[in-house]
């Protein structure tokens, strides 16, 4: 479930600078805006293209974009995160919206306004192991969001029942007024500020949140870690962020995920790699070795006559890839340890094999002296 092509709709290339992709959006944003641009279809590509700027002008979501093809980062992850919001998906939304076009048309668009407003998205991070990352896993993590205050149902009023409805706004919390923009006058929407935009003219305020309807809560939200989670990508939550106000959408929490290093294994998106020194013989005389695995270990047989820094690609050894059945591979080079020291017994005998081989056998090295006489 791939989004659209981001890139295609704003005109940019995949290697556009952040400037490019802002005046290609601010172009289209003006070209395309519903009270500007009233032909038949005009208002879909509006919204294309502010899906596309969202998307491209978020560093988080264009790295997701660009990897996984989707904003919102590995697509699937909806296994533990319901959370009633609907779990992971991509931004259906475009709450953010008028904040973006604000700063362009100095606070003009107010067509596209949502009425409530859209809760912060709130950020944290987890540490995993390089085991809990690989298998996936489930964390506990601590967090403090702002929620409707319970006893007065966040209406902000005393049982939230003392209060009536705001005089000015008639309850809407909404006013209308007329300004006077680039475009000539429009008719702009904006909150009541008799009544703050709640539309409730509160006659005693409810005691546990002050009289504003909210509060911080702490509480402890179970997270599923899906298996193949890697360093510094971001898991979203839709909905856990704090409680959007007057009928805004709730935000989103964001989990900065850090990975720990195994101690010998190195990571590689869903390859794993790892470099042995061998004893020289057994690049020699061939051999095995025990590998370590993501878990548990394998045996690697080293034929005989190998050359030092040979790579040896153990297919579907590596990393399990988020929520595909493939797995990545483990690469391992091997490389010739000499000896710390040698007895005397030992170089005799070194020395006797170094007479023995025929130097005939080091074509490499044949080669290098060839190429030193002709420099
Ligand atoms: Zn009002
Ligand atoms: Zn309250």
């Amino acid at each position: 479930m791939a989004d659209k092509n981001y890139y295609d709709i704003l005109g940019v290339s995949k290697d556009a600078s952040p400037d490019d992709i802002k005046s290609a959006y601010r172009k289209l944003a003006k070209k395309y805006h519903p009270d500007i641009n009233k032909e038949p279809g005009a208002a879909d590509k509006f919204k294309e293209v502010n899906e596309a700027y969202e998307c491209l002008s978020d560093p988080t979501k264009k790295s997701n974009y660009d990897n996984y093809g989707s904003a919102s980062g590995p697509q699937g992850f909806s296994g533990g995160f319901g959370g009633g919001a609907g779990g992971f998906g991509g931004f259906g939304d475009f709450s953010d919206f008028g904040d973006i076009f604000s700063n362009i048309f100095g606070g003009f668009g107010g067509a596209t306004r949502t009425q409530g407003a859209r809760g912060e998205d709130l950020q944290t991070q987890i540490t995993l192991s390089f085991e809990e990352a690989v298998f996936g896993c489930t964390k506990d993590i601590n967090i403090t969001r702002v929620e409707s205050c319970a006893s007065c149902k966040g209406t902000g009023a005393k049982n939230g029942t003392e209060y009536t409805q705001c005089s000015e706004c008639h309850g809407t919390g909404q006013v209308r007024y007329t300004e006077t923009s680039m475009f000539g006058r429009v008719i702009r929407q904006g909150p009541c500020k008799k009544c703050n935009g709640t539309g409730k003219d509160i006659k005693e305020k409810c005691t546990d949140c002050g009289g504003n309807g909210y509060k911080r809560v702490s509480s402890t939200i179970s997270v599923n870690i899906p298996a193949g989670i890697d360093d510094g990508q971001v898991l979203t939550m839709r909905g856990k962020g704090n409680c959007g106000k007057r009928g805004g959408e709730d935000g989103d929490l964001h989990i900065i995920v850090k990975v720990k290093e195994h101690k010998v294994l190195v990571r590689d998106g869903f390859d794993l790699s790892l470099k042995v020194y061998v004893p020289f013989y057994t690049l020699l005389l061939g051999g095995e070795i025990e590998i370590p695995l993501p878990k548990g270990t394998t045996t690697l047989k080293i034929p005989e006559l190998t050359q030092s820094g040979t790579l040896f690609k153990l297919k579907g050894k590596g990393i399990k890839y988020l929520n595909r059945e493939t797995y990545g591979n483990l690469l391992v080079t091997v490389v010739a340890e000499s000896p710390k020291t040698l007895s005397k017994n030992d170089k005799k005998m070194v020395e006797a094999l170094r007479d023995s081989i025929k130097s005939d056998n080091f074509s490499r090295y044949k080669d290098y002296l060839k190429d030193m006489k002709n420099l």
